[in-house]
């Protein structure tokens, strides 16, 4: 039985690693929460609520001598791995921070978890199946085929996350999740972005044609599941995480536009992304079954409520 009286949560600074220090921070059996986190341009310390049991660390994963002395002083109970290079398109013009965060910083943790005895709750995505056609969906027994450096790269630190306990029996669980929506995500990505232009009337820019499909799921949501995977996924498990929501890209600017009172006319499309993934679509049976989750947002109230928020706060 893992014990979550003390996490630690790399790139606790973050889009998803905010929202599961906040949701840490509410669950009666924490009484500390250690965050470390790179602070870069994806990161701020203002995505975090004021709390005495935050022990916050301005780490990177890439040096081991720093989490070294990180779990030295804290003696975490468990440790959940955020920390990652995140953005596709970064990815392609220039994949080497993707390898060091996202490869060498997750091998750094598994080894210093292997070494301390502590069990390591591995972050991945559903991108490292690669892009499946209707109706087809993925399972954990897919085959790993990523499309681009950036999930190369997380499929990879999937592979080290298993080979560790295939070789050591290091208590390890890996989580693929689906496309988050909600607070605090770094407006390069594709909901905060067409929301910005959105306001300020600009063209809402869409790769290709438009009618790459997502598997969408509130943030909330993936966070509770990771709570859950923690404390009842045996170790070596691979988890899918989704809330079986399909939506093409067009629907969700059109979403956005409507929402924002503006003219669906300032959608426009450029030229698709190198090697991009046409659909995503995610089996979770699994998940909801061994821990006895779901997700509970639903998708229409709570993506209108996150596009106001948003626009609140660019305002
Ligand atoms: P994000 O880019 O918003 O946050 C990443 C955080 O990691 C930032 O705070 C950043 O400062 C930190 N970081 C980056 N490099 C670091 C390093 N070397 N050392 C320490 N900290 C570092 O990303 P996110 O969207 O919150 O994603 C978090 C994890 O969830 C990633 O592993 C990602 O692959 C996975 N994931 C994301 C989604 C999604 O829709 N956003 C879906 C499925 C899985």
């Amino acid at each position: 039985m893992r014990s979550l009286s003390h996490p630690l949560v790399t790139g606790g600074a973050g889009f998803i690693g905010s929202t599961l220090c906040r949701l840490l921070l509410q669950h009666p059996d924490v009484e500390k929460l250690t965050i470390v986190d790179k602070l870069t341009y994806a990161g701020s310390k203002d995505n975090l609520p004021v709390d005495p049991r935050i022990d916050f660390h301005h780490i990177d994963i890439v040096s081991k001598a720093c989490l070294n002395l990180v779990f030295n002083q804290t003696h975490p109970t468990c440790v959940f791995n955020l920390a990652a290079e995140s953005h596709v398109d970064r990815s392609i013009e220039k994949p080497e921070d993707f390898i060091n965060t996202n490869i060498v910083g997750t091998e750094n943790l598994l080894e210093i978890c292997r070494h301390k005895n502590v069990p390591m709750i591995q972050i991945s995505t559903d991108e490292v199946y690669g892009s499946i056609e209707a109706p087809g969906i993925f399972t954990e027994e897919s085959p790993l085929a990523p499309s681009s450096p950036y999930s190369a790269s997380k499929a990879s630190g999937d592979l080290l996350s298993l080979a560790a306990h295939t070789t050591y029996q290091q208590d390890v669980v890996i989580t693929r999740c689906s496309n988050n929506y909600g607070s605090h995500q770094y407006p390069e990505k594709l909901i905060p972005l067409l929301i910005q232009k959105a306001i300020q009337e600009l063209p809402l820019p869409l790769y290709g044609d438009g009618q790459q499909v997502r598997d969408w799921i509130h943030v909330e949501d993936h966070c509770s599941a990771l709570i859950a995977t923690a404390l009842k996924a045996p170790a070596g498990t691979v988890l899918n995480i989704g809330a079986n929501k399909e939506i093409a890209n067009q629907e969700i600017a059109e979403r956005v536009l409507d929402i924002l009172g503006k003219p669906r006319e300032l959608i426009s499309y450029t030229d698709d992304r190198p090697g991009h993934d046409r659909r995503y679509a995610l089996d979770a049976s699994k998940a909801r079954e061994l821990l006895g989750w779901q997700p509970i947002h639903d998708f229409d109230t709570s993506f209108a409520a996150v596009v106001k928020e948003i626009e609140s706060k660019l305002a």
